[in-house]
């Protein structure tokens, strides 16, 4: 089996990337921000709740988060393994994901994370933002409190898989096949 967490920034192109690599490993794809907006649009209770945190660019509360990615996984108890883009996002996520594993006899095999200087993040949203019909990539101050949430929740998560020797960066800046390449040479390694 092969899961591996797709880490880095708001727009760093962990869902560009997660989808290639699904289809080359033969992975499913757990976008834990994908689950999230397929839950807004058709506001269900877990949508609408969500919502009240998505749309300041905070963190939805940890245990409902677990509770979705938990349930996504039982949904697929015969694929080859997974790739988690964008979760965990807290260290409480990872301890809870450890928790999961191994009940479910699962392990990470790896971390990856795209590098992207945040000057260029920025640019990335805004101009997905024009597109993507997602409100919380239209305003620059929930973008910049995006990346503040990042910074001061989220990018303790590479370290905690660090110390288990888990984690490994990719230089995030370049074509999409090229930064594929470079991903799919960590995974091999
Ligand atoms: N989000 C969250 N927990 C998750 C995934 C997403 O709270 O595990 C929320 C959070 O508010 C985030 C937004 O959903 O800013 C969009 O997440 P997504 O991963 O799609 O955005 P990305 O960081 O990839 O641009
Ligand atoms: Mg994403």
């Amino acid at each position: 089996m092969i899961n591996l967490i797709l880490f880095g920034p708001p727009g760093s192109g962990k869902g560009t990337q997660a989808v290639k690599l699904a289809e080359k490993y033969d992975l499913i794809h757990i976008s834990t921000g994908d689950l999230f907006r397929y839950e807004m649009g058709n506001d269900t209770p877990l949508g609408l709740k969500a919502k009240e945190f998505i749309s300041k660019g905070e963190l939805v509360p940890d245990s409902i988060t677990v509770g979705m990615l938990s349930n996504k996984l039982d949904k697929h108890p015969d694929s080859v393994g997974f790739i988690l883009d964008g979760f965990p996002r807290t260290i409480a996520q990872c301890e809870a994901l450890d928790e999961i594993f191994s009940e479910k006899e699962m392990a990470i095999s790896k971390l990856i994370a795209l590098d992207v200087a945040e000057d260029e993040l920025v640019k990335r949203l805004v101009e997905r933002g024009k597109t993507s019909g997602r409100a919380d990539d239209s305003d620059s101050n929930i973008i910049k409190n995006r990346i503040k949430v990042y910074h001061a929740e989220t990018s303790p998560v590479y370290n905690y898989y660090d110390e288990m020797k888990l984690s490994h960066t990719v230089d995030g800046i370049g074509s999409i096949e090229d930064i594929f390449g470079r991903l799919c040479a960590t995974i091999d390694s």
